[in-house]
């Protein structure tokens, strides 16, 4: 069953993409399974000006696709306000101060606020900022803020906005969002370490011989040219969720499942990460940009990109923790742009038995038993499999890998929430266990920025990828140099 959240939610960005096409879906979701309902109002703030009329307009038309009961849709839209607003001018608050007390008082939200920055990142700081100067806190209920990627370009920038929003918000009343965290299979990664003896058992550098995540994309740039020439791989996708998942894959088990717990452990696999010096960094990181393929553009011919741009659009890294637990374990990560197909998995690399019993050296068969490998499937299908060895069926005695698997199915997965509605619906609960505190940030930008440092000092050679392909031959070699291959690798 369902509980009301009672809150008053102020929107930041509240005509912008990210709003379109995800918030107001996902709080229109919300209120069809009763987590929303009279209590709660919406106040939408951007430069454009507009009426209420035409901002609930605005919303019905974000949630048009949504199947829903006769006359669902227009009540849910009476929920929503507008008010014409410049986050850099601090008279403009007051307008909003004022329709906050009002709407609070006509929707009994009980002096519950969530404050929610979706909007470019420079704004963030001043907002927050104002927000308390300007008297938009409540003393009655709570205070919360979310606030969207990218959090800082590098520690130092993280760190002046943290410093900022610290001026009206403390750690526990901040939610930053990761999306990565909303998603299923990410959070199963818990479930299925510490609901699971046979595989938490092993999980250690005795039992695990590596561990790999790709985040594979297959389209290019798009749209976001503009934003991503400036950001790259590196920023965009390894800092916040690669080190998200990693963090998950390494830390210990929490004392108990709540968010304090969840947040001490992933913190302290992040402490023993290892920060490279860097040459170690320049060893250990594999930097690529995609041709042209085809009719396709390279992507420095993309529209809005610099033609000499040297923007990464591929990030490999191999990551160790010096801790107990990790001690000789690599965590190879890749992402990239334009590559072989869209998915996101995590292949844990067992170690093979110390002796192969099955192995007939005489007959050239060196090595007759494969890895154990155990694969989460993020996206788009969802669930694991386990790779095992089992005897080939018929004569003789041979074996073979077989798959023992689970797939969630399209029903389950249609029944699953989006990523940004379990993560509104955590922050309405203030519940922190699938957003990055501020310490889990600071350790992934400390470790990121050597090499960024260095990235930004050499100049790179570029393209090195094929579009279609998984990264250049570098992301490889990563592993080759190891005595390792990618466990999807498309040169099998
Ligand atoms: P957008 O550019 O589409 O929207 C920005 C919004 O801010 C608009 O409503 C605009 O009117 C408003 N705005 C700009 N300057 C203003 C000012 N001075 N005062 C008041 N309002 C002002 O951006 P977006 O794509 O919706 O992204 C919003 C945030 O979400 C960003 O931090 C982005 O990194 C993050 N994000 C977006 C996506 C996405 O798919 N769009 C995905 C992940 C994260």
């Amino acid at each position: 069953m369902a509980t009301e959240n009672k809150a008053l939610i102020t929107l930041f960005g509240a005509t912008g993409d990210l709003a379109k096409r995800k918030l107001y879906t996902s709080l229109f979701k919300l209120y069809q399974k009763g987590y929303l309902a009279d209590h709660f109002a919406l106040l939408g703030t951007s430069r454009h000006e507009m009426s209420d009329e035409e901002f609930q307009e605005m919303v019905l038309d974000s949630i048009k696709d949504i199947p829903a009961k006769d006359g669902e849709a227009e009540e849910f839209s009476k929920h929503f306000f507008y008010c014409a607003h410049d986050v850099t001018k601090p008279e403009h608050y007051a307008k909003l101060r004022d329709r906050l007390a009002e709407l609070d008082k006509q929707f009994g939200t009980e002096g519950n606020r969530l404050f929610y920055m979706s909007m470019a990142p420079q704004f963030f700081g001043t907002i927050a900022i104002n927000i308390k100067k300007q008297g938009l806190l409540t003393d009655d209920g709570y205070n919360r803020l979310v606030i969207e990627k990218p959090f800082g370009r590098d520690f130092d920038s993280a760190k002046k906005l943290n410093d900022e929003l610290s001026q009206t918000f403390e750690e526990n009343q901040i939610f930053r969002i990761d999306h990565y965290l909303g998603k299923e299979m990410v959070q199963n990664i818990q479930a299925l370490r510490f609901g699971n003896p046979v595989i938490e058992a092993l999980w250690n550098n005795r039992y695990i011989d590596n561990i790999q995540v790709t985040l594979s994309e297959k389209l290019g740039v798009e749209e976001r040219a503009g934003y991503y020439d400036h950001s790259g791989a590196l920023r965009d996708m390894l800092q916040n969720h690669i080190m998200q998942v990693v963090a998950q894959l390494a830390m210990e088990e929490p004392v108990a499942f709540t968010d304090d717990d969840v947040r001490v452990e992933k913190i302290k696999a992040l402490r023993s990460l290892r920060v490279y010096t860097p040459s170690q960094a320049a060893a250990n990181f594999v930097r690529g940009q995609y041709g042209a393929e085809g009719s396709q553009p390279a992507y420095r011919n993309e529209d809005g990109v610099d033609p000499e741009s040297g923007t990464e659009t591929f990030v490999a890294a191999k990551l160790m923790f010096d801790n107990y637990r990790w001690s000789g374990v690599p965590f190879y990560v890749r992402t990239g742009k334009k590559l072989a197909d869209k998915f996101t998995r995590i292949d844990v690399v067992f170690k093979k038995p110390l002796i192969d019993i099955f192995a007939n050296p005489n007959s050239g068969n060196e090595q007759a038993l494969h890895s154990n490998v155990l694969t989460i499937f993020v996206e788009p299908k969802s669930g694991f499999a386990l790779q095992l060895n089992a005897k080939h069926v018929g004569q003789g005695y041979t074996t073979e890998p077989v798959d023992l698997k689970f797939l969630q199915s399209d029903s389950a997965k249609k029944e699953s929430p989006e990523p940004y509605e379990r993560l509104f619906h955590d922050a309405l609960e203030g519940n922190h266990t699938n957003f990055a505190s501020w310490a889990e940030i600071a350790y992934a930008w400390k470790f990121v920025d050597v090499i960024r440092n260095l990235w930004d000092i050499e100049k790179p050679q570029f393209p090195n990828y094929t579009p279609g392909s998984m990264g250049p031959a570098a992301a490889s070699e990563l592993l080759a140099r190891d005595g390792r291959k990618w466990v999807y690798d498309l040169n099998k």
